[in-house]
């Protein structure tokens, strides 16, 4: 059994000129400790801010803009609109492993951070609200950092210098602060935006021009071994507009902000971007970019009702819209009007912004049970703009690496006929007890039959006259889908 302990020779056990070999501490192949514990070696390697720093002073709070330089206490709050890793160590701060140059503003102005680290690692993104602490503001250097929007910077090193400090506000940001864009007023377009076509046909050559994005897919990490050595770290993300779409790449620091972005939803604030048009347009942070996340301005709101208004359309699974209509009303209700398929199409054409429901006599003139069973497609999903199959009720997804809950392929259910027209296959948006009702399973089940059971299903359901309870939800709730809520088998 090896010792729970080291002894006390076997700290000394490095220095070979002393007395003779001790068998003993060789014969050990356990490993024997430092003499500092877990929890000491762990403050040293990963270190975390300390939350509980206490200025030593009287520091003034100040907006951005009213900031000077020379050696005085004070304390700004804003939000990270760039961030990028200084690539040569400068030989002022001997101790520190490396820097990260954020941009900070707030809804006066931007100032410089740099923020120098030895084992701390940062984990900053693109909007995060931040505090720095600091006793000095200095002017740029000459040629180096000389933006006209950003003249000041300030150098912190919190972990070796107890007058300065970061602090990171993830759980105590509203989502409010800081939010409008430099420059911006209510009701006024803002300078130099354009739309994304507009930029890739030669907008780019404006000084300050700014672009209205939308996230669209997120790609995997990827890791890039340069020349030194060193890893990079890369990540690709597809924005678009109403009038384009074109490839955003952060690289280094900057890679950790696609965390919490969500597709279709997060909407980017690019000003001054770093282009390269090819046969499609890269877009990058370069050091005069600013990055607003979420803006608050009213064509963002636009852009984002947009494309949630396209996933509706153009998701391969949309779930089924509870709430939208009153299923208990339906399914209770004394007057049940049954429809012809070319009457419900006649009914959506002339009133688009009703919401009714109804019933439908149809017959399934397909099946995809057994080919979406041997392509392992039974079930399927889209997380991060990508879409994502499985013959299971949960898949992980390839790009976030979060398990994600998957429902069954609308396209399992081929065309619906009537005498009078037919559905588009895969169209119909079945809500959970309807597929159910007309398997005979729930998705638990259906994942897990033998394709022998399931190829009987399959012949059993085929040309079968079934009763579809239907919705459909008008304006701008709707999504120009028939929604089916029951199948009477
Ligand atoms: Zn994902």
């Amino acid at each position: 059994m090896p010792p729970q302990f080291p002894s006390i020779q076997s700290f000394f056990q490095s220095t070979k000129s002393s007395s003779p070999p001790q068998k003993t501490i060789k014969s050990t192949s356990a490993q024997v400790g430092d003499g500092f514990t877990t929890e000491e070696v762990n403050a040293i390697l990963s270190p975390s801010v300390n939350q509980f720093w206490t200025p030593p002073k009287e520091y003034e709070e100040l907006e951005i803009s009213a900031l000077q330089t020379g050696p005085r206490c004070v304390t700004f709050m804003g939000r990270v609109v760039n961030l990028f890793d200084q690539t040569s160590s400068s030989k002022m701060a001997q101790a520190a492993k490396g820097c990260i140059k954020l941009m900070v503003r707030d809804d006066t102005g931007a100032t410089m951070v740099k923020l120098w680290y030895a084992n701390m690692q940062y984990q900053l993104r693109l909007g995060h609200l931040v505090t720095i602490w600091t006793p000095h503001i200095s002017n740029s250097e000459a040629g180096s950092l000389a933006l006209p929007t950003a003249p000041l910077y300030t150098s912190i090193f919190p972990e070796r210098d107890r007058c300065c400090h970061i602090m990171i506000h993830e759980n105590s940001d509203d989502g409010i602060l800081c939010k409008t864009p430099l420059g911006y007023r209510d009701g006024h377009e803002l300078t130099g935006l354009m739309t994304l076509n507009n930029f890739i046909q030669g907008g780019y050559d404006v000084s300050d021009s700014r672009i209205l994005v939308c996230v669209k897919s997120i790609g995997a990490r990827k890791k890039l071994n340069n020349k030194k050595g060193t890893t990079l770290e890369l990540v690709n993300v597809i924005v678009f507009d109403d009038t384009a779409e074109a490839t955003l790449t952060l690289w280094g620091s900057a890679v950790n902000s696609v965390s919490p972005w969500q597709v279709s939803s997060t909407v980017l604030l690019i000003s001054n971007p770093g282009w390269r048009i090819e046969r499609r347009a890269w877009i990058s942070l370069t050091a005069n970019t600013y990055v607003d996340l979420d803006p608050s301005m009213t064509d963002a709101e636009w852009l984002r009702a947009f494309a949630q208004r396209l996933t509706k359309r153009d998701h391969i699974n949309p779930p089924f819209p509870e709430g939208a209509f009153d299923i208990e009303a339906a399914k209770t209700s004394p007057i049940r009007v049954l429809y012809t398929l070319a009457e419900v199409d006649e009914f959506i054409r002339a009133a688009p912004g009703e919401t009714f429901t109804g019933y439908l006599s149809t017959i399934i003139m397909e099946l995809n049970i057994m080919s979406l069973h041997r392509r392992n497609m039974l079930m399927c999903t889209e997380c991060c703009g990508v879409p994502l199959y499985a013959n299971a009720t949960t898949a992980t997804c390839k790009q976030c690496e979060r398990p994600v809950p998957l429902s069954t392929n609308p396209r399992l259910l081929g065309p619906l006929v009537d005498e009078t027209a037919t559905t588009a296959a895969g169209k119909l948006i079945l809500s959970p007890t309807a597929w159910a009702q007309l398997l005979g399973r729930s998705p638990e089940q259906l994942v897990n039959s033998s394709a022998e059971v399931l190829r009987y299903l399959e012949a059993r359901l085929l040309f079968l006259r079934v009763t579809v309870c239907f919705a459909w939800v008008g304006g701008a709730e709707g999504m120009g889908r028939l929604c089916v809520w029951g199948v009477r088998v």
